[in-house]
């Protein structure tokens, strides 16, 4: 498909069944609903279940250590760069999240990515008014103990940063379709983190280190308003009181579909990320096809959709369903 609209959510069911690790309503980080019309994630013990089963399939996880970096030979990766070293391999798949597109930077890739700053919070266990409720004020989702994740449906900080200003132009038809839904701001964005446009050496501490996790702090005044939404539409939610609330950066794409794809310039190099507020879901079908891609089999879905391409040859970019 060549510059057609798409979404996140109607292209990424693969034809072929997932890998047994990644059948997640298997996983004990998933409960299935009452009406088993959906699973519902425990956000906190998905990740180790996935690990556990990546590893079972040899698979060998390296935590606390930063990618600084390709080691590029002749136009083909021939190894990553990490804080510890060294790793030798003729294949990489970046999928740093909201840090990608700074990542690719460095090696001269042009990754047009945005994110905006987002902040949730958790009740305390409260009457079930179902599993997932989305209502133009709010999206809830109860957790697995009876609790609410709770964040203000389009409602979302824009920082504006030096990336920002640098991807202004492919951004412009989905700034023009939120702009309602973003509070435009200056803060720490602008000179820390992946939407600065520094630079930095393979043999020194790199931002991926001096800031390990992209949490910033959550915003007091959208706890208030997410608040004052449910009090009108769930009192009884709104009584149980917050128990936790957490700040997140939401990377987008300029037409809201993630990139999964070839690095055209640098052999052995692909990206999966862009996922554009939707990895969470769609994460199992990303990495489905991502894994296709790198292993050089036939893909589940059809890529054309998520080249990263399409961000260069003239495609006309429509701003998808998100
Ligand atoms: C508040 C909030 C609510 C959300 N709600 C939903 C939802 O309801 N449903 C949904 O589907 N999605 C939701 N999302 C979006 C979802 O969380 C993201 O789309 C998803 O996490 C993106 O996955 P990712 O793997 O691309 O990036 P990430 O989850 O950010 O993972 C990237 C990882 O790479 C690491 N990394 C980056 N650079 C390096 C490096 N150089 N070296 C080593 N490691 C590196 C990072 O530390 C990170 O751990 C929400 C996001 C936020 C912030």
């Amino acid at each position: 498909m060549r510059g057609g609209s798409t979404s996140i959510r109607g292209c990424l069911l693969p034809t072929r069944p997932l890998p047994p690790f990644l059948r997640l309503e298997a996983a004990n980080g998933w409960a299935a609903s009452t009406r088993q019309t959906m699973a519902r994630p425990s956000p906190g013990s998905l990740p180790p279940r996935i690990a556990e089963g990546a590893r079972k399939h040899g698979a060998t996880i390296h935590q606390n250590c930063a990618a600084r970096g390709l080691d590029i030979t002749n136009g083909q990766v021939s190894g990553v760069v990490t804080e510890k070293g060294l790793i030798r391999t003729s294949a990489v798949l970046c999928a740093a999240g909201a840090w990608a597109s700074a990542f690719l930077r460095m090696h001269a890739v042009s990754l047009p990515q945005a994110s905006v700053r987002q902040t949730t919070l958790r009740t305390a266990p409260a009457p079930d008014f179902g599993g997932a409720i989305y209502t133009s004020d709010g999206a809830l989702t109860r957790r697995i103990d009876g609790s609410y994740t709770i964040a203000a449906s389009g409602r979302a900080t824009l920082e504006i940063t030096p990336q920002g200003i640098r991807y202004v132009r492919p951004f412009l038809p989905m700034f023009i379709k939120r702009l309602k839904a973003v509070e435009i701001g200056i803060g720490r964005s602008f000179f820390e983190g992946p939407q600065t446009l520094g630079r930095w050496h393979l043999d020194r501490p790199t931002p991926f280190e001096r800031i390990r996790v992209l949490d910033p702090a959550p915003d007091k005044r959208m706890i208030a308003t997410i608040m004052t939404r449910i009090r009108a539409l769930f009192p009884a939610i709104a009584d149980a009181g917050i128990v936790s609330s957490w700040g997140g950066h939401i990377d987008f794409t300029p037409d809201a579909v993630p990139v999964i794809s070839a690095v055209d310039s640098i052999g052995g190099v692909f990206v999966a990320a862009g996922c554009s507020g939707h990895g969470f879901g769609a994460g199992p079908g990303i990495g489905h096809l991502a894994a296709d891609l790198v292993a050089g089999d036939a893909a589940s879905v059809d890529p054309t959709p998520f080249r990263m391409s399409r961000f260069t040859d003239r495609s006309q970019i429509e701003v998808g369903a998100f």
